[in-house]
């Protein structure tokens, strides 16, 4: 049965490597047909025929990935600037883990009326942190009602000392936060940074770590826990780079890819006074030893085979380059143990069922929604080739 109209706009990709997202080898000479934003068909381009009046585009020689998910930035300043930078970078759709205010919440809406100029917006609005935040469980439960009836993406809450300098959320809070969340089948989010309160905020029902723990390595038990209650957790590696790479003034600020998308200023920001600031700073080794044990938990949680999706922290200060800090946490998963096809789960079915939205965005399927990135080169030879982006399609639209 033909269902396509004439009306329908028809967009044919055909004669690309296609790798889905689902972890399925790429299909080598492969055709999407998109209608209206969606997946119409997909399959072998010898055997998925374009309809009459379609626009085809020849991909021979390229490669069709899904449009990368992100699961842990930063978007509450200059959030239209920030989305733009994302998905400059083939970053389809990301979440602003807290900070957000109605700015955020009218892009979204605008987005859903098709007015695309950046990757897709989710919220989690506020994120619970300090007593004044919710002093009381009661208070917490009320607060995480508004949430849900402002339509929020998602509940965070955020446990942890900071090096000692802070009172961090009570137990009695950060359950009464989850819960609340569970009630509204609203997904719960966590900053955290110690392995005791990991393990507390996963036996309260936490969905997702959006950190690796930094205090020490996990253990057996914590690698079980995270399997029982099927807890996911964001790889958000490169967070902790940002925290000390700029004192040893790395080669990758003169990357051209840079210089393409971001404001001359904040890459000279990045190589002279940041450069300055942090080879000052009291905590640089601390910053160093979190790091290094940040990819130690990461390789183990890979091993382990527990839900990890890619997340970066990326957009809320100017040394965390929101697009490009993505493809460095990509090249950072491969070297701490995935394989480039495991990076690409991650970003794409991972990250969706993480935060909720697979039903119409993730894996590259019949049905749903046309997020893609087109690269000139394969990403299976070398992750570096994400970088290599030729085009990018949200909801169908090439983004310009
Ligand atoms: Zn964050």
């Amino acid at each position: 049965m033909c269902v396509l109209n004439a009306a329908a706009q028809t967009t044919v990709f055909t004669h690309a490597a296609l790798i889905d997202g689902t972890g399925a080898p790429a299909m080598k000479d492969a055709a999407i047909i998109i209608v209206n934003g969606r997946i119409a068909a997909m399959g072998p381009a010898g055997k998925t025929k374009a309809p009459g009046g379609a626009q085809v585009i020849d991909l021979t020689g390229k490669t069709i990935i899904p449009g990368i998910i992100n699961a842990h930035s930063h978007i509450s300043e200059n959030p239209t600037v920030k989305l733009r930078h994302f998905a400059e970078f083939g970053i389809t759709s990301t979440i602003g883990m807290g900070g957000d205010g109605d700015e955020q919440l009218q892009i979204r809406d605008a987005q859903h009326k098709g007015e695309i100029n950046g990757a897709r917006v989710y919220t989690v609005q506020h994120r619970f942190e300090f007593e004044k935040d919710a002093p009381t469980p009661e208070i917490a439960r009320m607060k995480v009602d508004e949430l849900f009836a402002k339509h929020a993406d998602g509940v965070k809450v955020v446990v942890d000392h900071r090096r000692h300098t802070q009172v961090p959320l009570t137990p009695e809070i950060s359950a009464a936060i989850i819960d609340q969340a569970h009630k509204h089948h609203m997904k719960a989010f966590a900053h955290m940074h110690d392995y005791d309160d990991a393990m507390r905020l996963m036996e309260q029902g936490i969905d997702m770590l959006c950190h690796q723990v930094r205090d020490r390595e996990v253990d057996e038990a914590f690698l079980t826990m995270m399997k029982n209650k099927r807890v996911g957790v964001t790889s958000t590696m490169v967070r902790e780079l940002s925290s000390f790479v700029y004192a040893d003034a790395p080669a990758w600020l003169d990357d051209p890819l840079l210089a393409r998308v971001f404001d001359p200023k904040r890459i000279l920001f990045a190589k002279t006074e940041l450069k300055d600031q942090q080879s000052k700073l009291a905590d640089l080794n601390l910053n160093r030893m979190d790091f290094d044990v940040a990819t130690k938990n990461f390789s183990r949680m890979v091993k382990a085979g527990v839900r990890i999706g890619l997340g970066t922290d990326s957009g809320p200060e100017p040394s965390r380059f929101e697009g490009y800090f993505e493809h460095m946490e990509m090249e950072l998963m491969v070297r701490y143990g995935m394989t480039p096809m495991q990076v690409i789960q991650a970003f794409s079915k991972t990250n969706s069922e993480l935060l909720g939205i697979d039903k119409d965005y993730g894996t590259l399927a019949k049905g749903k929604k046309a997020d893609l990135v087109v690269l000139d080169k394969n990403p299976l030879d070398n992750i570096l080739n994400t970088r290599a982006i030729n085009a990018v399609y949200i909801d169908g639209k090439k983004f310009e």
